[in-house]
């Protein structure tokens, strides 16, 4: 899912600076110059968000020694003129029956490389490469990865803010009867809940019970929860523009020896991860961390994922916390910790929270009990 809904309340000024900064990193990457598409680069970079991405080109071009310049269809321009970037952008309109491609080409070095956002049309871009034959193309993420990585400090109130209403969540949750209801009409409660605590975007709720938690895919399906089982609850989305993400573990009644242990190790797994973050620490390092804690009790072949990613406007985007990602951490980042163990056809377990780096370590942005809470 791409999160391009509400923009969050900055300024022209946050928005020029944030293109300045693009625009300098796609230089320093020997980029001449960064195209962006409707979706959450669009929506970082200048608070434009149109409320239909179309076969209609719309396109954001950054390049150095440039004003910044948002080509969009006439139709389009009174909303984009709206966008709080707007001031600080130049709009080229372009009618139907034009070239927007042709029209987009004379603001382009002819044969330049050029940063591209993910999500744009290979439409847009392959109409971009006929007018253009010379120019070459990256993947905006690629070249850039960490461009919307570290925060400023008005997105981390915000990404606060979306944490809390996640920690709202889960504490009205816990409260529902479990045993004998679907797991999708839980999910239903999640997204009910996120919504009533200021989510305008709900990206997953994810109820997995019994043998679906040893899926870390499962979403949910019409399995009735039964008492006895483990059930992983994995939501999030994102309110005022920023993301939420968290999961907690619960069980149907008093859980089992085993179960309280395998819980108990993700909970340690999930401790050494978030004290492995502080400036400087490879992203890699929480992976470990993490890790050798599920490992070292014997369940390794069971955390069958990497220990978090990044959240921001988007709920999954860089920094990943992965063995091999050896980007160092800044104060600013967050993103998720989230290890699990997964023990096929008989449940799992997955503990996550947000997590930011400050300048003395991590600051969790979710606080409800990661002691296992049990249901009814
Ligand atoms: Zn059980
Ligand atoms: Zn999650
Ligand atoms: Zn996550």
């Amino acid at each position: 899912m791409t999160g391009t809904s509400t923009p969050a309340p900055f300024t022209a000024d946050d928005y020029r600076a944030r293109m300045e900064r693009a625009t300098r990193a796609a230089a320093d990457a020997g980029l001449a110059g960064l195209l962006v598409a409707p979706g959450p680069d669009l929506v970082w970079l200048t608070g434009y968000a149109p409320t239909a991405t179309t076969e209609r080109l719309t396109l954001l071009v950054l390049a150095p020694g440039q004003d910044p310049v948002l080509v969009v269809p006439t139709l389009e321009a009174p909303d984009a003129e709206k966008a709080a970037g707007a001031p600080v952008l130049t709009l080229r309109d372009w009618t139907d029956g034009k070239d927007p491609y042709a029209a987009t080409a004379a603001l382009l070095d002819a044969s330049g490389r050029f940063g591209v956002s993910d999500n744009a049309w290979a439409l847009h871009l392959l109409g971009l490469q006929k007018a253009l034959p010379r120019t070459s193309y990256a993947s905006l993420t690629e070249a850039l990865p960490m461009l919307r990585a570290v925060k400023d400090e008005a997105e981390l109130r915000l990404l606060t803010a979306a944490g809390a209403a996640a920690d709202a969540t889960f504490e009205e949750i816990r409260k529902v009867p479990f045993a004998g209801r679907r797991e999708s009409e839980i999910a239903a409660d999640l997204a009910d809940l996120l919504r009533r605590f200021g989510h305008e975007q709900v990206d997953f709720t994810i109820v997995a019970s019994g043998p679906n938690g040893a899926n870390p895919h499962h979403e949910v399906g019409d399995r009735a929860v039964e008492r006895g089982d483990m059930v992983v609850l994995d939501f999030g989305g994102l309110k005022d523009g920023y993301g939420s993400d968290t999961s907690r573990t619960v069980h149907v009644g008093e859980p089992t020896d085993e179960e309280r242990r395998v819980h108990d190790i993700v909970r340690e797994a999930q401790e050494a991860g978030f004290r492995a973050v502080r400036p400087g620490a490879a992203c890699q390092e929480v992976d470990r961390a993490a890790r050798a804690v599920i490992t070292d009790a014997g369940y390794g072949e069971y955390f069958i994922h990497r220990t978090g990613h990044g959240i921001g406007v988007t709920t999954h985007e860089p920094p990943y916390m992965i063995e091999g990602e050896e980007q160092a951490l800044v104060p600013g980042m967050c993103f998720s910790v989230e290890p699990g163990i997964y023990l096929p056809g008989r449940f799992g377990v997955r503990i996550e929270d947000i997590v930011t780096v400050t300048e003395d370590g991590g600051r969790r942005l979710n606080n409800t009990p990661r002691e296992m809470v049990t249901v009814d």
